[in-house]
């Protein structure tokens, strides 16, 4: 199968099998960008605990964070873990967007896609998966973000290389699929509900939707 046509079975595939999604869970676009820096390298539960802290304490706004002491912000976001490191890391977010769009973010939004993607990488603890989540979660940019259980579920997929840069990763998604912004934020999700319920590091395969697409699945089912 072409890669647009096996892409898109395959997302289509997921929406049948999980149904949608509906990320990105937040009351405000703003939650969504702290979210996106919170959930880095820890499950989307602590996000939640250190989110009601921050909600508390009215402090879930760009003047919110660059007000409070960053010793103070850390004990906020304690429950999300590395909270000293994403203290800071939500300063600097907090920084930005008050001195390039004071505090605006449908002016944000307004902006180049990828001209504020440059930006953003420019940003203290602003990797390219955190800025993809913030483009297209938060600002309804069409990008496709790119994350560990992409990587694993396409390669065993045979549809992408086990390893490889980030770009070439999405590019694989917006070369071959239109760019539609929801279309992506269910893709991405869905991804990660596979990767999280089958495709983990020893794959569940037995029950997987995508079974008798997959390679690596059908290989597990011979031996
Ligand atoms: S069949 Fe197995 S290896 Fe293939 S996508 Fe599903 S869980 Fe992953």
């Amino acid at each position: 199968m072409k890669r647009p046509g096996a892409l898109r079975e395959v997302y289509d595939r997921l929406l049948a099998r999980f149904g949608p999604q509906r990320w990105w869970p937040a009351e405000t676009r703003f939650e969504v960008m702290v979210g996106a820096v919170l959930t880095q390298a820890t499950a989307w539960g602590n996000v939640e605990k250190a989110i009601a802290r921050l909600k508390s304490a009215g402090a879930l706004s760009p003047e919110g964070i660059r007000r409070l002491p960053v010793d103070e912000l850390a004990h906020l976001v304690y429950p999300s873990g590395y909270y000293n490191a994403k203290a800071r890391k939500l300063k600097a977010l907090a920084a930005y967007v008050g001195e390039a769009y004071g505090d605006d973010i449908d002016v944000m939004g307004r902006s180049d896609t990828l001209a504020l993607r440059e930006e953003m990488l420019g940003i203290h603890g602003i990797g390219e998966e955190t800025a993809d989540d913030i483009l297209l979660y938060a600002l309804g940019k069409p990008v496709f973000v790119i994350d560990a259980y992409t990587k694993r579920i396409f390669h065993r997929l045979g549809l992408a290389p086990e390893r490889g840069p980030y770009f070439e990763y999405s590019a694989l998604f917006t070369d071959n699929l239109p760019h539609d912004a929801e279309m992506f934020g269910e893709y991405h999700a869905l991804i990660v509900r596979l990767g999280v319920e089958y495709c983990k590091k020893t794959p569940a395969c037995a029950g997987c939707c995508l079974l008798d697409i997959c390679p690596a699945g059908r290989s597990q089912a011979v031996d």
